[in-house]
């Protein structure tokens, strides 16, 4: 009935999510809420976790892609799943070790990394720092000394593999800011740089095809490709990359006609192509990382509003105001994102009108979204925005001083808040 499976409705018709009812999240939190199913949160991470362990013999690790939903609880959850994160900020590092995360377990990415940035990554200890372009290189090198350090590092590569995406989310093709080129030479030449770097230790090679992205065809490509960089490194410069990395990328449903392909068989057709292509090319099977962000988060979350408005504008649409928008869910606005959302009140009913659900921000294009079915909605009704769980709070703004909703962590019926909403003097905490 709904996009996501771990949603129900319960005997009073309410929309309910890890046992609890979400108009009552939204009577005792207040709206607009951002509600996370931590259950949902663990079976993803146990689900790729667990198909590394089945298909690549456990010689892999999954680090959490923490820029598509970071807060203090989300790194305490993720650690105690076992399994790794990656950030791409001070502020994301910060985070997470604040929360007690393992820095030996991080990887640090970026195409822009501070001075400041680096040196903290490199005090932290992190485990993996993800060098994304020469500059970069000389700049964390000449940081190592200074500490007398030598930080594992990967390099971000463009495997120039289309991934048939929009275009804002496309990242491995050369048109790209992210990353060395391979095309050109640019890749190997660095690698040549990074050998001879007595600070830094090149471990891996990383590509990330780019995102939301339902076929597998793109991720066994972009896995030979880079198998043989790292033959060609073998053979021409006599040095053995160790681990390769394969980004995250991987589809979600957003809407009910939307089918990404199991993480499971992501995993087991992937494995065969990297143990096939390495027989071929006579190397040793690497080390393989991946980084889900928004099919760990994406599901797992929803977003509550309290509808204000209703406009009938005959012949043309109705706009149901709610009491949020862009400032806490730009997406539509970013990428014309497309969502389910659901009458929280009257789960059980048809979802019987198409109709624009629209924010509340001076923006006519701050609308949550355009031709949405939805039950019949009036005034104080409580509606659930779907798998908001990426993307959503981590890209949230103040956009007319609008202070962020609260984060709500549910989990066998049970609530707790993970992030207080802020109030009318965080709005002006650092004015003068
Ligand atoms: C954004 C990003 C990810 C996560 O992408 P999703 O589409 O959320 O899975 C992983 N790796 C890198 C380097 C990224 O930039």
């Amino acid at each position: 009935m709904f996009i996501s499976e771990n949603l129900n409705v319960n005997e009073k018709g309410n929309l309910t999510v890890g046992g609890v009812d979400t108009t009552e999240l939204a009577a005792q939190y207040g709206t607009p809420l951002y509600v996370m199913d931590e259950q949902a949160i663990r079976d993803a991470c146990r689900r790729f976790k667990g198909s590394i362990d089945r298909y690549y013999g456990g010689q892999g690790m999954v680090c959490y892609a923490s820029k598509a939903f970071s807060c203090m609880e989300m790194c305490r959850v993720i650690d105690s799943e076992g399994i790794g994160l990656d950030v791409v900020s001070a502020g994301e590092l910060y985070t997470a070790l604040k929360a007690g995360f393992d820095a030996s377990k991080i990887g640090f990415h970026g195409n822009n990394k501070t001075d400041d940035e680096l040196r903290y990554a490199v005090e932290s200890g992190v485990g993996h720092i993800i060098v994304d372009n020469i500059s970069e290189l000389l700049r964390l090198e000449r940081i190592a000394k200074e500490k007398n350090v030598r930080p594992h590092i990967m390099f971000r590569i463009k495997p120039g593999i289309d991934a048939h995406t929009h275009d804002f989310v496309k990242t491995g093709q050369i048109d790209s800011k992210f990353g060395f080129a391979l095309e050109t030479g640019e890749a190997y030449d660095a690698v040549k740089q990074a050998i001879s770097c007595e600070f830094v230790e090149l471990k891996g090679v990383h590509c990330h095809i780019g995102s939301q992205i339902f076929d597998i065809a793109p991720f066994e490509e972009a896995a030979r490709v880079m198998l043989k960089f790292i033959a060609k490194i073998r053979t021409e410069l006599d040095y053995e990359i160790s681990e390769l990395n394969l980004g995250g990328g991987f589809g979600i449903r957003y809407l009910g006609e939307h089918n990404p392909a199991p993480f499971e068989t992501y995993m087991e057709r992937v494995s065969a192509v990297v143990d096939e292509t390495c027989a071929e090319l006579g190397i040793s099977r690497p080390f393989i990382l991946i980084e889900p962000g928004r099919s760990i988060a994406g599901p797992a979350g929803l977003t509550l509003y309290t509808v204000g408005a209703r406009k009938e504008i005959p012949d043309i649409r109705t706009y149901i105001s709610v009491d949020g928008g862009m400032p806490d869910n730009p997406r539509y606005i970013l990428y014309k994102s497309e969502y389910e959302a659901v009458v929280a009140n009257k789960a059980s009913e048809e979802r019987s009108e198409t109709v624009t659900i629209a924010g509340k921000c001076c923006e006519s294009g701050d609308l949550i979204g355009e031709n949405m079915p939805l039950q019949h909605a009036e005034s104080g009704d409580i509606i659930a925005v779907l798998a908001t769980g990426a993307y959503n709070y981590s890209m949230s703004s103040n956009y007319n001083r609008i202070p962020k909703p609260a984060v709500v962590f549910v989990n066998n019926g049970e609530a707790r808040v993970a992030v207080k909403r802020e109030t009318l003097d965080d709005i002006i905490r650092n004015d003068i």
